[in-house]
């Protein structure tokens, strides 16, 4: 799949001004350029005030706001929102934001933790909530896309079942984050980006990483780059090539999903490209900053993957990696009898991992009722490939 052009929503500033030279910009223009479209979201040159009004009616000809639209907004009960986003070519995926479990509302009670807490939730945050309660913004993370469907066929994925019709590009990822943001209510603020929609970030490696250049630039969204988690299925090359393009600053979430190769490669085919001796060899050397975790995503599917023998050989495999593991009891998806096991095996398989010297969380669900849940951003419309059944 040949690499899309970089569209002019994922310039970098330098690229802005090679751009602007020949219709007259200087190089401060391309700055303000920059600076309203990725820290200010304002797509539209006729509202780019400090620009000479010949410069704006020749960005005019870009048509930057129709890099994507906001098709659909679905809001769910506890505010989780769903955005289906399409794109020029009438593609669609989707972006949630999450509202946290900081700010306002308060923390939520241990065991069961929220997905809003992916990113930037280690011991070592050192942007605590503020004392002044009721006054703090409520902190969002928003989950994007990187791919229309998914290539690597996990089986309990809708994303996976659809298959993959194409990768964004960078200007796609990174527009989800600038609309997201635009659509914050009132006393929110975008904290968080995780990687975890639809399609596997490291598979369209080129445009994910000039996405998360984007998103870290001092005079663009600014994000801390341990406030972003990049979620894989596990592409050794590329978590290496994040590492070392990264310095291992961008959070890892690995999507484990088993402890051993047989199991894990009846649920996700890629562990046969790159099974588990070579994936945990990655992990160890991924360039961890100190006090950093790698995540480690489970997702728990009855009768496959949850079993107390499972959760004691995960503690054997994971020994000595800095980890912190997140146990996700599967959402049912259409195109699937897969489900979660029972709450009680679920609070089983996390008191082995616990007693073990682990920190566990199981995830609450958000977003259930709008399909806005990991996992459930499927296509719309889309017809699954294949029929999963548990036998
Ligand atoms: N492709 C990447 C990121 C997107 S998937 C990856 O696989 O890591 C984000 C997370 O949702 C992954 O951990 C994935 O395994 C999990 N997931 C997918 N389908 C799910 C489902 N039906 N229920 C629960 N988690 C699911
Ligand atoms: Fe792709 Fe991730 Fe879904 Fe697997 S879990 S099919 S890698 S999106």
């Amino acid at each position: 799949m040949a690499p899309e052009p970089i569209g002019p929503l994922a310039r970098t500033p330098e690229e802005w001004a090679q751009a602007l030279a020949p219709l007259g910009g200087r190089a401060f223009h391309a700055k303000q350029v920059f600076r309203w479209v990725q820290a200010r979201s304002v797509l539209e040159p006729a509202k780019m005030t400090d620009l000479p009004a010949a410069l704006r009616a020749k960005l005019e000809t870009l048509d930057l706001p129709r890099t994507l639209e906001i098709a659909q907004e679905r809001r769910a009960a506890d505010d989780t929102r769903k955005l289906l986003v399409r794109m020029k070519d009438g593609a669609t995926v989707e972006t949630v934001l999450i509202p946290g479990v900081t700010g306002p509302k308060g923390k939520l009670p241990s065991p069961v933790q929220d997905q809003a807490m992916e990113a930037g939730d280690d011991e070592d945050d050192d942007d605590p909530p503020q004392p002044q309660a009721g006054e703090e913004p409520v902190r969002v993370t928003q989950c994007i896309s990187t791919q229309v469907g998914c290539a690597m066929g996990c089986i309990f994925c809708a994303s996976g079942v659809a298959g993959l019709k194409r990768h964004l590009g960078a200007d796609e990822i990174i527009a989800q984050v600038l609309a997201g943001r635009a659509r914050l209510d009132p006393g929110e603020r975008l904290s968080n980006v995780v990687y975890m929609g639809m399609g596997e970030p490291l598979a369209n490696y080129d445009a994910t990483a000039r996405s998360l250049h984007l998103l870290t630039h001092p005079d663009g969204v600014a994000l801390s780059a341990r406030r972003i988690t990049v979620s894989t299925s596990g592409l050794v090359p590329e978590i290496a090539r994040l590492g070392a393009d990264f310095g291992g600053r961008i959070g890892l979430a690995i999507s484990l999903h088993a402890a051993d190769d047989e199991t894990r490669t009846r649920l996700m085919p890629i562990n046969k490209k790159y099974p588990l001796p070579v994936l945990m060899e990655a992990l160890r050397a991924y360039p961890l900053p100190a006090r950093r975790r790698i995540t480690i995503e489970y997702t728990l599917v009855a009768g496959k993957n949850d079993d107390p023998a499972e959760a004691k050989k995960l503690v054997k495999l994971l020994r000595g990696l800095p980890v912190k593991v997140n146990l996700i009891p599967m959402n049912p998806i259409a195109a699937s009898s897969l489900g979660p096991p029972e709450m009680r095996g679920v609070l089983g398989f996390q008191r082995i991992l616990c007693d073990a010297g682990y920190s566990c969380f199981i995830r609450r669900r958000r977003g259930d009722d709008v399909d806005a849940a990991c996992g459930q951003l499927a296509l719309l419309g889309a017809r699954p490939k294949v029929r999963v059944n548990r036998a």
